[in-house]
């Protein structure tokens, strides 16, 4: 059995776990960023730690076919496409003028590389044992771990399982990683395909086609619910569907997608819709959600019953039907984030060995790394007209602040909402170039329980996007 990194490495084929060298007072299974933090928030805790990852390199989706890769994806399309230089250089500019796939991959090949040195080296200095190869329960005490290499049985105190999820697929859509290929497949790509289907337009699908469309591809995309991010901002969206518009993006919103295949005499994909219209083009990205992975856990022999689509069903600490089995990251659903996976791995682990702590749900950033950028934190305007509450809000516009104007972004802006009454922060909206780093200026007055005045009485560095809190602030209090 293959450890990457070991403190009590084991050695023959078939092993058993009545030995205490393989007992541990935690295992975890995946080792994406849930399982990371547990391990390592369990091993600074002095506890004896393993973690099981059935991939031959650690890290998870986060490193290997999710966050990683297509973030750095996304800064080799704005950098190679010279899409922010335009402002200034004209709509012709680009820092390369035919790019390939492979200068798009080369960067994120090198990211990822580095991202599973850090990694490896984290687990090692916290000495986490971790066992190469694929974790299934022999009952709730036991898992057995298989690899090309044999078995090895190994027993613990707790458990977290943070197997992650995978792209969902259907019988009937012939994904062949070429012309119809999911999000893992991206980056396998041979070449940049010149029109480009996206079903589905979630956070995945959405960030993907801005980033295609941003480099020249025409892209159509594909969602049988109406509204986009329904979670979002509205205006917020509305901007950005403005703004994929004018990269060339088709919107086909509230379409059903009944078939997908491939018309070899015109050698092109289609995408059938149940309105009857049929999409044709190069390539299409088949984005429609993804499962959990517990069905590859045994997870029954535990005792743990999922749900009818893998995932698994946890309490305020992370804790499943079986007290020492607990669950974090995707496998448990929402908000399914890398961001949200870390915090959710440690808290588990620190529940487990007596150390509890919580994050308070209305400040949970998120990140939606479309071309434009979105963030937000705290309460929507739908939120809070739907609970009756009463708000402001206060803007300020890229176009009007310098620093805005220096990067060529003159259509970002950033919302902040707050109550008249009191003048505390209560949301924080932003599309635009660094939406994702300034949001976290707002999650932190948010967090203070702080008021708008703050904005107003700080002086921010200039120019600078931060500065945006302050406009913002102002407008807000001139409304007053
Ligand atoms: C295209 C894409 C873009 C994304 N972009 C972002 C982003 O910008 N920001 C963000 O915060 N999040 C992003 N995410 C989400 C983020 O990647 C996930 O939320 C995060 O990886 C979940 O972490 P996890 O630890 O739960 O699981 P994963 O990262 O999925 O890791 C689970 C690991 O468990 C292993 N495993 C599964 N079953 C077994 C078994 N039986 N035995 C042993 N090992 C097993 C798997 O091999 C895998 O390595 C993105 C996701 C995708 C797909």
């Amino acid at each position: 059995m293959a450890t990457l990194t070991h403190d009590q490495p084991a050695t023959a084929s078939r092993q058993n776990g009545a030995g205490s060298n393989n007992t541990y007072d935690l295992i975890v299974i995946g080792s994406g960023p849930a399982g990371q933090k547990a391990a390592i928030c369990a091993a600074k805790m002095r506890k004896k730690v393993a973690v099981i990852e059935r991939k031959r390199t650690i890290g998870g989706v986060c490193v290997h076919t999710g966050t990683i890769p297509s973030k750095t994806f996304r800064e080799a399309v704005l950098y190679l496409s010279g899409l922010r230089q335009r402002t200034f250089y004209g709509r012709g500019y680009a820092v390369k003028d035919q790019i390939a796939m492979q200068d798009l991959v080369f960067r994120s090949d090198m990211v990822m590389g580095r991202e599973i040195e850090v990694i490896k080296s984290q687990l090692r200095r916290n000495r986490v044992t971790v066992y190469e190869g694929n974790g299934r329960f022999l009952d709730d005490r036991t898992i057995e771990v298989s690899s090309e290499e044999g078995y090895t049985t190994l027993r613990g105190n707790y458990f977290v399982i943070a197997c992650g999820t995978r792209p969902a697929h259907d019988a009937d859509i012939p994904i062949d990683g070429k012309r119809i290929f999911d999000s893992d497949q991206v980056h396998e790509l041979q070449e940049l395909p010149r029109e480009l289907i996206v079903v589905g337009a979630g956070i995945i699908g959405l960030e993907y086609a801005s980033m295609f469309a941003a480099l020249g591809v025409k892209v159509t995309l594909l969602d049988q619910r109406p509204i986009l991010l329904d979670f979002a901002d509205r205006e917020i969206v509305e901007s950005l569907c403005f703004q994929l518009r004018q990269l060339g993006t088709v919107f086909r919103l509230g379409e059903k997608v009944v078939s997908v295949g491939f018309d070899e005499e015109r050698d092109r994909v289609f995408a059938k819709l149940e309105s009857g219209k049929t999409v044709h083009g190069a390539a299409l990205l088949y984005a429609v959600g993804r499962r959990a992975n517990s069905d590859l856990l045994n997870i029954e022999a535990a005792g743990v019953v999922p749900d009818g689509r893998g995932k698994l069903i946890v309490d305020e600490n992370f804790c499943t039907a079986v007290p020492h089995i607990y669950a974090a990251g995707d496998v448990i659903g929402f908000p399914a984030l890398a961001s949200t996976s870390m915090e959710q791995g440690r808290l588990a682990s620190s529940h487990i060995f007596g150390r509890a702590m919580n994050i308070p749900a209305n400040l949970i950033p998120y990140g939606i790394y479309t071309i434009p950028e979105i963030s937000m934190v705290g309460a929507t305007e739908e939120q809070l007209t739907r609970d009756k509450i009463p708000y402001e809000i206060g803007i300020a516009r890229y176009a009007e602040l310098a620093k805005g104007q220096m990067l060529g972004d003159d259509q970002g802006f950033l919302k902040l909402i707050f109550d008249p009454a009191s003048l505390k922060l209560l949301g924080v909206h932003v599309i635009g170039e660094r939406a994702a780093e300034i949001v976290h200026i707002g999650q932190a007055v948010i967090a203070l329980g702080g008021t708008i005045e703050y904005f107003r009485d700080t002086v921010f560095n200039y120019p600078t996007l931060a500065e945006a809190f302050k406009v913002a602030a102002l407008d807000g209090l001139n409304k007053l």
